[in-house]
Order: structure tokens, then C-alpha cells, then sequence
């Protein structure tokens, strides 16, 4: 069953066509500046044995970008399949589920309208995740479009876990609490860690797993047998872990302060907590984690200041997770952070010896970056340590195709060949 998963946002579009059976890679590629005045659009494409190369030319919409994508993944020498009709179903990306979608669904209109309301939760993200959906029902009718939320891991956390300390009416009323985002990256390398632990004996059922995902964006899951427990975003993508440009958990008070005593407008906050802290804010350097390790690396006190306060978050949640699910058996660290980044590991794990974690520093500095060929996990402590560190490679669209393929085959819906 081939799956063509879309990630689909305001003015870009990542796609990868998969075989779900063999889990390979077809295709992939992105299409960008999708609706930007001034030029520039271009799709950059890849598929083997032709290798990347870029189509240049604007997409006025959706619909264009991924007519755009569909004449690349059926051209006769650079594509992947002689017809679209060879694509069995399409897996979206949507961020968020709200309450609604504990699982990934199958889209008709109802399911289209329930999204809609979502997007007063997900402003940025869920209607260029809508305008996907829509471009490919119209451009590919009958064929099964599957939305798999970003929220939909977390949804098993407990009551105690997702509500907020507010009036109880600002949960039943407004639906303020806890959902969680990143769900399907911590999904993905949860269920390859405990893979790794039933190798070492470990009952599924009940493994402790605390997974770390540090991209642009970060967020830690506590998740046993499986089932997420707790995790370090809230409401929205802003609560939690020190990000790149986003501070993570604050005193709410800051916000009433500035608000008061310098007429802060909500536009002006949305700005300064989402777009204007976290490593850019901390170390006045950059957003990304390689400028800010080699400033702090030149000398600069506040890139330095920034780094030991992204690591000691991690750690402190690490503890509090631990503390929660009673034990612990594995931290997993991913994303382009986690994945490459042996400094912050180990910068991380200094210290949790306590908790039975002993990391082993040559294991560590394994290298990941660049390097196609090196494995996408790694068990990074010695023999003697309690608990496993694993760093695994995530693979959100690996996941989409298998959520997809599975939703497709539950649901009797015939997959067109
Ligand atoms: P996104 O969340 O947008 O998917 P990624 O998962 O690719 O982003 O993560 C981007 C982050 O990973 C950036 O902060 C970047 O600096 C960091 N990163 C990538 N490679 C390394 C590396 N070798 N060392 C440290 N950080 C790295």
C-alpha cells in the first residue's frame, strides 16, 4: 500500500511517498513559498535513482503546490509511480485534536468541520493543515484522507496530569488544559525504545519511558506501557521545556506584570513567549542550537547562561517524571538536538547517576549528524547502567504512513491500487 504523508503548512509543504508494507521511502521532498508574494516558490524533490533536484516556479495555493507534487511523483523519469492512482491513501499531519481525536481518523466533512473548531486552539497550524486535506479531496476524490493529530498520543494522560489549577468551568466550559503536541515523534521512538528494552527482557506492559524530543521545538513525555502519563506542553506548544525561540514554563504572574506596567498587548505577548525567548531570547546569539554551543564555546556568558538553563529544564522534568510513573527504565533523546548533539547529553545526564543512569562518554559521541549510513538508534550508557539512554532517530512520517495504512485497513474503506 503506497501512502503519500503531508505536512502542510501556511507557505510550505513536505510530503514523502511510502510504501507502508516495506516502510521505504519512495519520494520525498518539500514545496516552498506556497501563496508568498515576490517569487521565489520552488519544490525540491527526491527520489532514487534520480537523486534532489528543484522544480522553481509559484504555487498560488495548495491545490497548485500539490498538483505541483503530483506531476513530480508520477514523471516518467523522476518520479516514483506511473499514476496517482497508485497511491492507496494520504496521512496528514494535523496539530491539533483537541479532546475529540484520541486517534487518527478518516476525514469526511463533519470530521473537516470538527478541525475547523480546533484551529481557535492551533491558530498557526491547523487551517494550512485544512487547506492539505481540502486540495487533496479535490485533486484525488475517493481516495481515503487520514488525519493523524499531533495531540492524539497524549490523550491518555489522567485528569490530575491535564487540568490546570484554574476554576474547573475553564476546563468544562473553554476546554483549557493540558493536550500535549509532538505526539507523534515521542510515539515513534517510545515504541522503538521498548522494542529495545523487551530485548533486554523488560515487560512491555509496564516499561518507564521518558522521551526528550529537542528540535526547534521541545517537549518531554513521561510514558508507561506505552500510554503517555504526562508531557511538558500544555494548551498550546508554548508551556514546557526552554525551545529555540520560545522560554517554556514561567511565572503566569510575568505575563499580568507586563500586561499592567507596560500595556502589553496579547499580540505583543503571544510574540515575546513564542518568537522572541528561549535560546535566541536567553543568549541575544540565534534560535539555533549549533550558533548558541558555539558562542557559548567563544566565550559569550549568555549563550553559555542559555545552554546550562535548556540542559538543567531537562533535567529537572526528568526528575519530576521519574518521580511520577514511580521508575524509571530509559530516556530517549531525539530530534535535532537529541539526535546530534553529544554535549547536551551528556550535559543532561550529568548528575542523574542517582536515578541508575551511567552514561558511557565514547558510546555518546557517536556521530549521528551527516552521516546516512549510521544507525538510527543508539543505547549510549554503559552495561552497568540501570537505566537505558537511548538515541533514536525520529521519524514522524514513518509513523503517519503506519497510523495511516492501519486506519485504512480498519475501516474496510477499498484502497485504491
Ligand atoms: P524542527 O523542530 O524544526 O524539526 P530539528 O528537529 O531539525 O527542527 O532541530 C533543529 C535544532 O537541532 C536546531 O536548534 C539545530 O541547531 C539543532 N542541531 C542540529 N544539528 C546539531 C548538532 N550537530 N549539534 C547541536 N545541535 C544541532
Amino acid at each position: 500500500m503506497k501512502i503519500l504523508v503531508l505536512n502542510s503548512g501556511s507557505s510550505s509543504l513536505k510530503y514523502q511517498l511510502i510504501d507502508a508494507d516495506t516502510e521505504d521511502v519512495l519520494a520525498r521532498g518539500i514545496a516552498e513559498r506556497i501563496a508568498v508574494k515576490g517569487g521565489g516558490g520552488k519544490v525540491t524533490h527526491e527520489a532514487s535513482p534520480v537523486g534532489r533536484f528543484e522544480v522553481t516556479g509559484d504555487m498560488a495555493d495548495h491545490d497548485e503546490a500539490i498538483r505541483r507534487v503530483f506531476d513530480l511523483l508520477t514523471d516518467p523519469e523522476k518520479g516514483a509511480v506511473s499514476s496517482v492512482r497508485e497511491i492507496s491513501a494520504v496521512g496528514h499531519r494535523v496539530v491539533h485534536g483537541g479532546e475529540k481525536f484520541v486517534e487518527s481518523t478518516i476525514v469526511n466533512e463533519e470530521i473537516l468541520s470538527e478541525i475547523e473548531k480546533m484551529s481557535t486552539l492551533a491558530p498557526l497550524h491547523n487551517p494550512p493543515n485544512l487547506e492539505g486535506i481540502r486540495a487533496c479531496i479535490r485533486l484525488m476524490p475517493g481516495v481515503p484522507q487520514v488525519a493523524v493529530f499531533d495531540t492524539a498520543f497524549h490523550a491518555t494522560m489522567p485528569d490530575y496530569a491535564y487540568t490546570y489549577a484554574l476554576p474547573y468551568n475553564y476546563y468544562s466550559d473553554y476546554r483549557v488544559r493540558r493536550y500535549g503536541f509532538h505526539g507523534t515523534s515521542h510515539r515513534y521512538v517510545a515504541g522503538e525504545a521498548q522494542q529495545l528494552l523487551k530485548e533486554r527482557g523488560l515487560d512491555l506492559a509496564s516499561t518507564k519511558i521518558i522521551t526528550c524530543h529537542l528540535g526547534n521545538g521541545c517537549s518531554i513525555t513521561a510514558i508507561v506501557g506505552g500510554k503517555v502519563v504526562d508531557t511538558s506542553m500544555g494548551m498550546t506548544p508554548a508551556e514546557g521545556l526552554m525551545m529555540g525561540t520560545r522560554g517554556g514554563d514561567i511565572d503566569p504572574g510575568i505575563l499580568v506584570y507586563l500586561a499592567r506596567e507596560h500595556n502589553a498587548t496579547p499580540d505583543e505577548i503571544d510574540e515575546l513567549i513564542n518568537k522572541r525567548s528561549g535560546l535566541l531570547g536567553v543568549s541575544g546569539v540565534s534560535s539555533d542550537m549549533r550558533d548558541v554551543q558555539k558562542a557559548a564555546a567563544e566565550g559569550s556568558s549568555r549563550a553559555q547562561l542559555a545552554l546550562a538553563m535548556f540542559c538543567y529544564r531537562i533535567k529537572k522534568y526528568i526528575g519530576a517524571y521519574a518521580a511520577a510513573m514511580g521508575g524509571l527504565d530509559a530516556i530517549v533523546f531525539t530530534g535535532g538536538i537529541g539526535e546530534n548533539s553529544s554535549e547536551i547529553r551528556a550535559s543532561v545526564c550529568d548528575g542523574l547517576e542517582f536515578l541508575g543512569v551511567k552514561l558511557d562518554p565514547d558510546k555518546n559521541n557517536y556521530p549521528f549528524e551527516g552521516d546516512a549510513s549510521s544507525a538510527v538508534t543508539a543505547d549510549i550508557t554503559t552495561d552497568a547502567s540501570l537505566v537505558k539512554v537511548f538515541v533514536i532517530r525520529t521519524n514522524e512520517e514513518r509513523m503517519i504512513a503506519r497510523e495511516t495504512a492501519e486506519v485504512v485497513r480498519k475501516s474496510g474503506v477499498e484502497a485504491r491500487r
